[in-house]
């Protein structure tokens, strides 16, 4: 089949489509806080050499829907139904849609209630794809241009007014795009890393002074594309919030007072230097958080090894790493995953352990979610808790708290036990590790996890005879007292 993208045929349906976008959003790009050189409608106008519409632009009977986050507005939106795709199947919270029922369409949530009732979840993705300014962050909006934060109704008035004294869009397009040049003096775009959780997402942050307009995931992220969750997205409130601590404070006579940096850097300086002559540097320990960045961490060992002279320095992030990393190279020989995100999307099965990964890692979560919706992945989730991927799972078992070292190793055993597994890889790179499974009976395991013996049999055949599995498990298995074990037992039986 050959598709042809460009003749005479195609560019005319192109132009309808776009008069047809036009008869629904109206133009005022010079006066829109979307006008900083991405807009794709502004973009095709300016392109196509658009001069006038064809329908007269007209306005629904709706107003402006408000989120804490982002808002809707009907009176812009041009139905290409992009937000709705991206929360139906790609991020898979399933929220938005069209009612192209009604006599006036527009997007709604749920069963047309206002954001603020709904079941959103403040991805964010919706406003992230959005091709124009109808779904757009909060922040955005008021504070990208020089008169957008003009009052509507003035606003409304002066773009009739110029509308109806131009010969044609030319000038105004002109006239914005000079506008959005003007604007790239006063608003930054920097590059940068999400430190919320370990899925690692980037996004470009804009920023206008102290001001953060908007989080901005692009296509060229490495792990989350254009992906992102509320915390990435929107969870910088505390940025420029007047509870947050901006100088440190000191404890003198059994109260803080506020201190400068000199000040209490000297403090500091003075305990290390008092506790290290007088215990000598083994004394003293060093712990980094896992929001600080890598070039952070590597300057605190330096303090700690360098400066102090101990060798105690250590990162927040083992306390819920480190038994996945003994489990694993105990197992494998290194304690590192054994796949990438990719892997977790093309898994014929996957087993969550222990993990709430849609609210731990919602971005890592999406991309089950979507396999399983669109590509038929199997689930099968073990957890205390009934959470989201519990609830979406083709099989959720409730093992009693600090069990899962018991089914681990019944469901192991049995797949052993009944030629279910892949024995050249195990004659040649397993010892005696069968023999400590001897202990590990279904009914040892029912009557240890509360999970009936027929599911775990079931469980065993599905797993073995899965094209792909992926295991992912999280604090739910590592901070155990046998968290080690445990994790040890996951490896075991991929
Ligand atoms: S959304 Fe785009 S096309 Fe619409 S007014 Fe703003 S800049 Fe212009
Ligand atoms: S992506 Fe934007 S313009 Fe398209 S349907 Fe959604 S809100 Fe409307
Ligand atoms: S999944 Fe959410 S919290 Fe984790 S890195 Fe991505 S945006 Fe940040």
């Amino acid at each position: 089949m050959c598709v042809k993208t460009k003749n005479e045929a195609v560019e005319i349906s192109q132009k309808e489509v776009l008069d047809r976008f036009l008869e629904k959003h109206m133009l005022y790009c010079t006066v829109c806080d979307y006008n900083n050189g991405d807009c794709e409608i502004h973009n095709t106008i300016d392109e196509w050499g658009v001069q006038h519409q064809t329908y007269e632009y007209k306005k629904k009977p709706y107003d402006k829907d408000y989120g804490p986050f982002y808002r809707y507005d009907p009176n812009q939106c041009i139905l290409c139904g992009r937000c709705v795709e991206a929360c139906q199947d790609v991020e898979v919270n399933e929220t938005i849609r069209i009612d192209w029922e009604s006599e006036h369409p527009r997007v709604i949530c749920d069963n047309d209630v206002p954001i603020n009732e709904s079941s959103y979840v403040s991805c964010g993705q919706c406003a992230t794809v959005c091709p124009c300014n109808a779904m757009m962050e909060v922040n955005m909006e008021g504070n990208l241009g020089y008169l957008t934060d003009t009052e509507p109704g003035s606003l409304t008035a002066m773009i009739d007014i110029i509308k109806k004294s131009e010969p044609g869009y030319g000038t105004l397009l002109a006239a914005s795009d000079s506008e959005a040049e003007i604007r790239k003096e006063i608003i930054n775009k920097t590059k940068s890393v999400c430190t919320y959780c370990g899925v690692s997402c980037s996004f470009e942050v804009w920023t206008k002074d102290r001001e953060i307009l908007k989080v901005q995931p692009s296509h060229d992220s490495p792990a989350n594309k254009i992906a992102s969750c509320v915390k990435g997205k929107f969870s910088w409130g505390h940025i420029n919030s007047d509870q947050r601590l901006t100088k440190p404070l000191v404890r003198k006579e059994g109260a803080f007072h506020e201190v400068e940096w000199e000040e209490v850097l000297q403090v500091i300086a003075n305990h290390f230097t008092k506790i290290k002559a007088q215990y000598g540097p083994d004394s003293l320990s060093f712990i980094s958080s896992s929001k600080a960045t890598n070039e952070e961490s590597y300057l605190m060992q330096k303090l700690s090894r360098q400066v102090i002279g101990t060798n105690n320095v250590d990162n927040c992030s083992r306390y819920c790493q480190a038994p996945a990393t003994i489990g694993l190279i105990r197992t494998v020989g290194i304690g590192g995953d054994a796949g990438g995100i990719i892997d977790l999307e093309k898994a014929a099965m996957t087993v969550l352990i222990g993990t709430n990964t849609a609210e731990a890692h919602p971005v890592i979560a999406s991309r089950m979610k979507r396999a399983q919706k669109l590509y038929g992945q199997k689930s099968h989730v073990f957890d205390i808790r009934k959470h989201e991927m519990a609830e979406r799972a083709d099989e959720f078992y409730q093992p009693k708290p600090g069990t899962d070292l018991a089914w681990l190793s019944v469901v192991t055993k049995y797949i052993i036990d009944n030629d279910l597994y892949d024995k050249a890889f195990i004659d040649e790179w397993v010892d005696d590790y069968y023999k400590s499974l001897k202990p590990f009976t279904m009914t040892f395991a029912e009557e240890t996890t509360g999970i009936p013996k027929e599911r775990l049999i079931r469980f065993a055949y599905e797993v073995a005879k899965a094209e792909s599995v992926a295991i992912c498990w999280a604090m739910g298995i590592t901070q155990q007292d046998i968290g080690s074990d445990s994790s040890t037992a996951i490896s075991n039986l991929l």
